[in-house]
C-alpha cells in the first residue's frame, strides 16, 4: 500500500494505471475505521482494479458547534486495517491540501439537503458535496463506494454525479451493524457503557417502522411509530424521525416502491442516525 499525502502525488500514482485501463474503484472516509468501512474497501477490491482509500476528515462538513476538533483519529490502525484490507493507495492529505485557499466556490444540492440531517445540520451536505467533488476530481474513479448507513448523503452524490454528469458508478454497500443491531459508526466510542447498552433502540425503532409500514400503515403513522419507539428508551432524546422517498428526501405518505425510513437521536451528547430501506 502506498500511503500518500500530496495530491500531485496521487495523480501522478494513478496516472500510468489509468492509461494502462485500470479500473479505479475509490473509497472515502473520514477514517476511524470499522468493519463499516471495510466491506466497501472490500467490495472496491472485488469490483476494481486499483483501490484508492481517502482518510480526511473534512471540516467544511462539521459546523463550528460540532465535533470536528475531538473527531476520532488513529493513524496508524487505519493503515493497518487498510493495507491488510488490500488498498493499494491511502490519499491521507492533511486540512491545507484540500482546502489551500479561500473557497470562493459553491457546490450544492439544496433540494436534498435541507430536510432530515439538514435540518440539524444546515451547512452539513455541501461540505460533503464540495468535497466529494474535489476527492472525484482528484482520484478520476470508475466506481466510488459509499455505505448506506448515510442514506441522505446517498441520495446528495448520487444527484450530484447525475447532474453534474460525472463519469463514474457509484456503489452502495449495506449497513453493517453489531449483532444487537447497532450500526457500526466511529462515534460510537463516544457512548458511555449505558448509552452504549440502549444505542440499538434506534435500530428496533427503525425495524418496528418496517413492520408498521409492511402492515399497511401509511407514512405518517409509520413515523409516529418509530418516535414512540424512540421516546421508550430513557437514554435516547429523538432529534427526527422520517419516512422519505430514498432518492428525493420528501415524505411519502403512501407507502408504495422504496421507502426510507429514518432517524436520529441523541445519547448523551453524542447524535447516532441510523436508516431502513424497504420495498413496499
Ligand atoms: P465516514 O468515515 O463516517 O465518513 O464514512 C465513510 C463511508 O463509510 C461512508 O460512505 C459511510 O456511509 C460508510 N459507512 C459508515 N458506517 C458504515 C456502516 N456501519 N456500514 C456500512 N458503511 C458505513
Amino acid at each position: 500500500m502506498q500511503v500518500v499525502t500530496r495530491i500531485a502525488e496521487l495523480r501522478a500514482g494513478l496516472e500510468p494505471l489509468r492509461r494502462a485501463s485500470r479500473s479505479i474503484g475509490f473509497v472515502p472516509t473520514m477514517g476511524y475505521l470499522h468493519r463499516g468501512h471495510e466491506a466497501l474497501v472490500r467490495a472496491a477490491r472485488e469490483e476494481c482494479d486499483v483501490v484508492v482509500v481517502s482518510v480526511f476528515v473534512n471540516p467544511l462538513q462539521f459546523a463550528p458547534n460540532e465535533d470536528f476538533e475531538s473527531y476520532p483519529r488513529d493513524s496508524e490502525r487505519d493503515r493497518a486495517i487498510l493495507s491488510a484490507a488490500g488498498t493499494d493507495f491511502l490519499f491521507q492529505p492533511d486540512v491545507a491540501e484540500i482546502y489551500p485557499r479561500q473557497l470562493l466556490t459553491e457546490v450544492a444540492v439544496p433540494e436534498l439537503s435541507h430536510t432530515l440531517e439538514g435540518g440539524t445540520r444546515p451547512t452539513h451536505f455541501q461540505g460533503v458535496a464540495t468535497v466529494v467533488l474535489k476527492l472525484f476530481h482528484i482520484v478520476w474513479p470508475d466506481k466510488a463506494y459509499f455505505g448506506q448507513k448515510d442514506g441522505q448523503q446517498v441520495a446528495v452524490v448520487r444527484r450530484l454525479c447525475q447532474d453534474l454528469d460525472l463519469p463514474l458508478e457509484l456503489r452502495v454497500v449495506p449497513t453493517v451493524r453489531e449483532p444487537d443491531g447497532l450500526a457500526l459508526s466511529s462515534r460510537n466510542v463516544y457512548l458511555s457503557p449505558e448509552q452504549r447498552e440502549a444505542a440499538p433502540s434506534l435500530y428496533l425503532a427503525l425495524e418496528k417502522g418496517r413492520e408498521a409500514a409492511l402492515a399497511g400503515m401509511e407514512g405518517s403513522a409509520v413515523q409516529a411509530e418509530i418516535e414512540r419507539r424512540i421516546a421508550e428508551e430513557p437514554l435516547a432524546r429523538l432529534d427526527y424521525a422520517a419516512v422519505v422517498d430514498p432518492d428525493t428526501m420528501q415524505p411519502k405518505a403512501d407507502l408504495t416502491g422504496r421507502v426510507m425510513l429514518a432517524a436520529a437521536a441523541y445519547f448523551g451528547k453524542t447524535r447516532l442516525i441510523d436508516n431502513l430501506i424497504v420495498d413496499l
